[in-house]
């Protein structure tokens, strides 16, 4: 008999092993996160996602940045194990099969949150379905509406086939699992022996559904046309109620969660208020992202933390008392993790890097909003800044998504800024960004750089990652950074906190603070520099971890 675990977490991707390439970046890792967080806390829940056999990509750059990508297939028994559950969708009028494959999380105390992995690569199923739960992110418009069939519906019922019959929150991080709600609409309608959609029926399924909206950008929203929707799903009257499943004549992911879900929340406070703008909705509430603390801490602050603050790891909040940590050790911490990054800089690139330079860190999905190139926005000012101020030196990181045509140039303009300012500026690009990347540069550089076009950035979780690890962030006032920055006392601003569409004044704001403050605080007054480093983990490190975001979901939007 399965424990009854009341909350079913649906998320498209999830980053639970480095080894697993189950998540494309942040969608991925904070759902990781917060199956972790879950587990520590013991909150009963089951998340469901797809196997993605084929995983994501394997990122290949050529010399002038150029990327290709390669399918990343790994050994599922090798991680997961199977279950003898099946369950059948009609997907395009066909019959198809789905089995789903289980891993456990375990928390620190011991609970653990099973996680399941749908996958339709069996047998009995045509060709084209066996390949449905191969590819994330990969396929057309009719691809993705399959695999969100499959992961909906097809979740919904499995977790009812494994034995789980009294969820009692649904979960969906992010609008893919919308579809969960026309399964759950059918089956209420069934159980109350109606034929059309009632207002009760869709009470019942608003009152278990709970929605996180994640991007502000357009392309985060997933969209179909209806002919499409027909044809994949059949006729399903849910899908036929105007403006229930629909917005603006198409089958809108992100209005169907919304129009289902009792609660819906944005992944930061200033998200929360564009959600609010953009959706026109009131209630919508906000709970700011966070991440695990002991994953992405390194191993020298993990036991720098056991030392000084035990219990950290189950009680993040007490980090704030790291401001009792001497600071030489959280400098000696740190120069480890540094040294560390640079030894794998130099074994994957040859260039050697120097470990006393102020060494700035960029790595995070390639495109458009998020600006990679706005360093090197003029390189001649960047290069007086480093001949003339202090010495700098980047790591950059970071995959573009295969059709995202803007993103994969910005890749080859950050080549061609990295190779004209050689002599002065020693930049490196890593290829592959994935976990364990993320884990090295986030701890291994001085300073972690974010430069988003406002209001695009819902969140980022990626300065939280340094955070912990006592590493400041220089970022635009956007998405967490908006809660998250004390200038001068965790970090520092780039700009004010208004929207912008003007690079210019941006590129301008990020040169001068480097320029007055930053490189000034890191060779003459390290002594400073170091308090800031504190200060990222006393004030941030102790908020920004998915343990208190799973508390305010718990009593907002599972419990409440
Ligand atoms: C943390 C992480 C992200 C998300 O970082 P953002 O700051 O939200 O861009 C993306 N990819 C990987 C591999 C990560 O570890």
């Amino acid at each position: 008999m399965e424990p009854r675990p009341t909350v079913a977490y649906f998320t498209m991707e999830i980053a639970l092993d480095p080894r697993m390439p189950t998540y494309s970046g942040g969608l991925g890792v904070l759902a990781g996160d917060t199956v972790r967080s879950a587990a520590d806390l013991r909150v009963p829940m089951v998340a469901v996602t797809l196997l993605h056999r084929r995983g994501y990509f394997v990122q290949h750059l050529d010399e002038s940045g150029h990327q290709t990508e390669e399918p990343a297939p790994w050994t599922v028994e090798e991680f997961l194990e199977e279950t003898p559950a099946r369950v059948t969708l009609t997907i395009k009028g066909r019959e198809v099969a789905v089995r789903a494959w289980r891993r456990e999380v375990e928390g620190v105390g011991g609970a653990r949150v099973p996680v399941l992995f749908l996958d339709t690569d069996l047998p009995g199923n045509a060709p084209p379905d066996r390949e449905l739960t191969h590819y994330l992110y990969g396929g057309d418009r009719r691809y993705r509406l399959c695999q969100e069939v499959v992961l909906g519906v097809g979740g919904v019922r499995m977790l009812q086939a494994v034995g789980y019959h009294d969820i009692a929150r649904y979960h969906m991080n992010e609008g893919h699992a919308a579809l969960l709600a026309a399964e759950l609409l059918r089956q209420t309608m069934s159980m109350q022996g109606e034929a059309k959609v009632t207002e009760d029926a869709i009470a019942a399924v608003r009152r278990r559904c709970v929605f996180t909206t994640h991007t502000p950008v357009p392309a985060g929203h997933d969209v179909f046309a209806m002919d499409l929707a027909r044809e994949v799903l059949g006729r399903h009257d849910a899908l036929e109620v105007s403006g229930l499943f629909t917005h603006e004549g198409l089958l809108n992911m992100t209005y169907a969660a919304l129009n289902l879900s009792h609660y819906v929340n944005g992944v930061a406070k200033r998200h929360g208020e564009v959600s609010r703008k953009m959706f026109g909705s009131s209630s919508l509430d906000a709970i700011t992202n966070g991440v695990h603390a002991a994953t992405w801490a390194a191993p020298a602050f993990r036991s720098l933390f056991d030392r000084y603050i035990p219990g950290w790891r189950v009680d993040n909040a007490s980090l704030r008392f790291a401001v009792h940590i001497p600071p030489d050790e959280i400098r000696a911490a740190h120069q480890r993790c540094k040294r560390e990054l640079l030894d794998r800089v130099k074994s994957q690139t040859g260039v050697d890097l120097d470990a006393d330079t102020l060494t700035i860190g960029y790595a995070r999905r390639a495109t458009a909003y998020k600006r990679p190139n706005l360093l090197m926005h003029d390189p001649a000012r960047l290069r007086r800044i480093a001949e003339r101020v202090g010495k700098l030196q980047v790591v950059y990181a970071g995959k573009a998504h295969p059709n995202d045509q803007e993103g994969k140039r910005l890749v080859e303009e950050v080549h061609r800024a990295i190779a004209a300012l050689r002599d002065t500026v020693r930049m490196v690009y890593l290829p592959n960004y994935d976990m364990e990347l993320g884990r090295l540069i986030t701890a291994g550089c001085d300073l972690w750089l974010n430069t988003p076009e406002p209001p695009m950035e819902a969140s980022g979780t990626s300065g939280m990652k340094a955070a912990v690890n006592g590493v400041p962030s220089l970022s635009v006032l956007d998405g967490w950074w908006v809660e998250g920055c004390i200038e001068d006392g965790t970090g520092w601003s780039i700009g004010e906190a208004k929207d912008s569409h003007d690079r210019q004044r941006d590129a301008e704001a990020l040169y001068s603070k480097l320029e007055d403050t930053v490189i000034p605080a890191y060779y003459d007054n390290p002594e400073h520099y170091v308090r800031v480093m504190q200060g990222a983990i006393v004030a941030n490190a102790s908020y920004f971890n998915t343990e208190r975001m799973m508390y305010q979901y718990v009593t907002r939007a599972y419990f409440s």
